[in-house]
């Protein structure tokens, strides 16, 4: 089935061609861990696993690359502001390093909270300056460098080809970007190698060719996409605030060193957002897995709420709307529990469903097609179950904890139901509900169907 994805480059939906028959390999750029990733960073990063899991239900053996920043990323994308992860270190009081390990840590907790697939390489900036380094001298011997006080700077007016991505030319970008220049030649040049600033006392800090310094931002997911993928590679993904920057400039800085395009498709995610603005950690309105939890929202039920919007409309979280999420992935856990073991999948409601995912990642129509199977009422219950399965291989829902797995019922509980089914008879509506909370208490809740009481897990 043909697989068809927007691509940024070029602002149209594409048939897509692998580089290599059966194979695709897929760079997306990962978290700054200057902190806790939040459920904004999440929506990438969900897509990014969508969009492996949905290769994969389509045959391709794939290679997935998210990367680790954990060097390199100044405040404000662009050349000027502290690096992100002093910058913490400073506040804090901790070493820049202690703060990347601890993040880099509770990233992959989160993932897995998510049911993301681990990505098959996660390379971080600072395992990679040698790589870095070499790129920038390829850069430099093809002659789009020079150097100021501050760092080797890449000359991006000797790049003809350079805003095709944004689709700005360099005019347009010059009176664009508000930014100093400073000793810079043109506003859209950009830091390859900064030197580390007299005076200021760095932790993370590298030779180079050029001096004592640390890396840019962008030639780190160039070099490390490089190594692990090759150039050209089939997909980089990542949010829409990385199109007129960070990609704009790994496609600059690829063509400089390697005459050639870094990767063929480049998809973009909207933004989560909150109050009709993007969710930030520098706008401070984050939220993260701790706080989904603490609003007893399961992270899985968070990934149900973002596979609801497609991935290039903005998307605006309330709790109201996570909590509907929420509520829906309970009632669907709780349906599929009293299904037979799966037997073969429905081939054409699978072709329904693949349409959808292989149409841009329609997740939302996807998740019409998984609903209607769900809710089918002369389906072979079997074959129900076996459908619902194969789907969530592209969902992510951890269905196969739940299907067909009807719940361990304590004899203590079913006892209190024996208990609470009397109550009712004798219209004791407050017995009722103390038994209620007692079942509550034992782990399990109750719902009173036109079958009767029906015991469900705590969700
Ligand atoms: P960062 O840690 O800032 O490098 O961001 C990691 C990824 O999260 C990038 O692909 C960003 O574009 C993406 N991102 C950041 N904020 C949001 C948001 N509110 N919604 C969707 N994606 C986001
Ligand atoms: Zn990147």
């Amino acid at each position: 089935m043909a697989i068809h994805l927007f691509n940024t480059l070029g602002r149209k939906k594409q048939a897509f061609a692998p580089l290599v028959p059966g194979k695709v390999g897929i760079y997306s750029c990962g978290l700054t861990v200057y902190g806790r990733g939040h459920i904004g960073n999440f929506r990438a990063f969900l897509m990014a696993d969508t969009l492996r899991r949905m290769f994969e239900a389509n045959h391709y053996a794939v290679t997935q690359v998210i990367n680790i920043t954990d060097v390199g990323h100044l405040v404000g994308d662009l050349d000027g502001g502290e690096e992100k992860l002093q910058m913490m270190s400073k506040k804090l009081g901790e070493s820049a390093w202690d703060i990347a390990a601890k993040y880099t840590a509770l990233y992959f907790e989160d993932m897995k909270k998510f049911n993301m697939l681990t990505p098959h390489v996660s390379p971080k900036a600072t395992d990679h300056i040698a790589e870095q380094i070499t790129m920038i001298e390829a850069i430099e011997k093809n002659g789009y460098t020079y150097t100021i006080a501050d760092g080797v700077y890449f000359d991006t007016s000797k790049l003809e080809s350079y805003g095709q991505l944004s689709g700005q030319s360099l005019d347009e970008k010059e009176s664009g970007a508000r930014v100093s220049l400073g000793d810079k030649k043109n506003g859209s040049d950009f830091a390859l190698w900064k030197f580390a600033p007299e005076g200021v006392e760095r932790q993370m800090i590298w030779e180079s060719p050029w001096g004592k310094g640390f890396p840019g931002w962008h030639i780190e997911c160039s070099a490390m996409s490089e190594k692990y993928l090759g150039v050209p590679f089939d997909i980089h993904t990542g949010g829409i605030d990385h199109i007129a920057v960070h990609h704009e400039n790994e496609i600059a800085q690829t063509l400089a060193a390697r005459n050639c395009l870094e990767a063929n498709f480049w998809m973009h995610n909207e933004f989560l957002q909150i109050d009709g603005g993007k969710m930030s950690k520098s706008l401070g309105n984050t939220y993260t897995v701790a706080d989904l939890e603490t609003h007893k929202i399961h992270p899985l039920s968070f990934r149900l709420f973002i596979l609801g919007a497609h991935y290039r409309t903005p998307q605006n979280f309330t709790w109201d709307a996570v909590g509907a999420s929420h509520a829906a992935l309970g009632s669907i856990r709780n349906t599929v529990r009293d299904l037979p073991k799966p037997s073969d999948a429905d081939a054409e409601s699978m072709a329904q469903f693949m349409e959808r995912v292989n149409d841009d990642l329609d997740t939302p129509g996807a998740l019409a097609i998984f609903y209607g199977v769900l809710n089918h009422v002369s389906m072979e219950r079997s074959v129900k179950s076996a459908t619902l399965l194969k789907m969530d291989e592209v969902l992510g829902l951890a269905l196969e904890d739940v299907v067909a797995r009807p719940l361990n019922v304590p004899s203590s509980v079913e006892k209190l139901l024996i208990d609470r089914e009397a109550a009712r008879s004798n219209k004791d509506w407050a017995k009722s509900d103390e038994i209620r909370a007692e079942i509550v208490k034992l782990g399990f809740d109750v719902n009173d169907t036109p079958a009767g009481q029906k015991v469900m897990e705590i969700w």
